[in-house]
């Protein structure tokens, strides 16, 4: 059991306890490099790295190298550093990538979380009061006309869906190239004759049936584009598949994204059929909804990655200053010693490096 870090170094705020690892229990971003043999506490208030003392590295970077490859969840990598969750540990991993990513996997899990409080009782108690004082509005002509519930179907799934996301996806201004009417905003309850389609930047676009023209010919579409587009589609997913989904619809949507290759290929594919939503299906508009969420939240993390490890390439400049001029050599030739044989490759050329001065 070490006795490091209870605060940082730097701006004395103290680590939280991790509950995960009992040599290093406490910081709640841990980085390390388990071929370099460094160890640092990543700390929450000022961002900091803390560098571990070299002596009670060992037993902390074997733990973690256990636990990043049984119990953590890759979040984004770049060619040197790799970003893992773990509970509520997040680990900064110095050293090549070779985890496959499970993004959809991680997503799964919020859409069978959303299931459960779907179906919890106290979700359904709130929808059916807040649907009887929408109701008693509409009898006073006192409400939102905008809001349609079908009562004989599912009401609780339309309450919450307007509670929580309004009436429209989408304000603005389309003109209809062949009818020149004009679309101020996409209501949820049109959103299933939706497609997602592929504009001409290659990105995924929203191709909106004119309600004027006819409606059932392709051609004759709103077409929504960039961002707009993929926040357009995101949000009538989310409120398409707000009752959650079962594990069975879940793995069926991962199948069908492993067997398009991944995520992007998935959602290329799909806009590459223009099926509208509702003719995709359950499992095609969840899988959808993963695709899109996961090229989210990878842009995000490939940014925070990036972040990362620029500031990886100054901790461990000083780490290897500190480590090599500062340690004497007798301790930092027993830690490598030390160091379980996996984790030993570099021994020789860090010693050399010792003796070399
Ligand atoms: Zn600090
Ligand atoms: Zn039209």
């Amino acid at each position: 059991m070490t006795t490091m870090f209870t605060r940082c170094l730097f701006c004395h705020g103290s680590f939280a306890e991790n509950d995960r690892l009992a040599h290093m229990p406490r910081g709640r971003r841990i980085a390390y490099d388990p071929e370099q043999g460094r160890l640092w506490a990543v700390c929450s208030r000022c961002h900091r790295w803390n560098l571990a003392p070299i002596e009670e590295r060992d037993a902390a970077l074997y733990e973690l190298e256990r636990l990043a490859r049984d119990h953590a969840r890759p979040l984004g990598h770049t060619a040197n550093v790799s970003l893992l969750g773990a509970g509520s540990l997040t680990l900064v991993r110095v050293g090549d990538a070779g985890l496959v990513e499970q993004a959809w996997w991680r997503y799964g899990r919020e859409l069978r979380r959303r299931k459960t409080s779907f179906e919890s009782r106290r979700s359904k108690v709130a929808a059916y009061t807040f649907g009887a004082m929408q109701y008693l509005g509409d009898a006073i002509g006192f409400s939102d006309g905008d809001v349609a519930i079908d009562w004989s179907d599912t009401p609780v799934a339309d309450v919450l869906r307007w509670r929580r996301f309004g009436w429209a996806a989408w304000h603005g201004r389309e003109t209809c190239p062949y009818c020149n009417s004009t679309l101020r905003a996409l209501r949820y309850d049109l959103g299933w004759w939706v497609y997602p389609l592929r504009g001409e930047d290659g990105r995924l676009g929203v191709g909106i049936p004119c309600q004027r023209c006819d409606p059932w010919t392709p051609e004759k579409v709103y077409e929504l584009h960039g961002d707009v587009a993929e926040n357009v589609l995101r949000r009538l997913l989310a409120y398409q598949n707000i009752a959650g989904a079962s594990e069975r619809k879940i793995t069926d949507a991962a199948r069908a994204i492993e067997e398009a290759g991944s995520a992007g290929a998935f959602a290329l594919d799909v806009s590459e059929r223009r099926q509208s939503l509702w003719k995709m299906g359950k499992v095609g508009t969840i899988g959808l909804e993963i695709a899109l969420n996961e090229s989210v939240e990878r842009r995000l993390l490939d940014l925070e990655v990036r972040a990362i490890e620029f500031i990886w390439r100054r901790e461990e400049e000083i780490a290897r200053i500190i480590d090599q001029e500062l340690t004497p050599r007798r301790l930092l030739e027993a830690h490598m010693r030390r160091l379980p044989v996996r984790l030993r490759p570099r021994l020789g050329h860090l010693t050399a490096e010792v003796e070399g001065r």
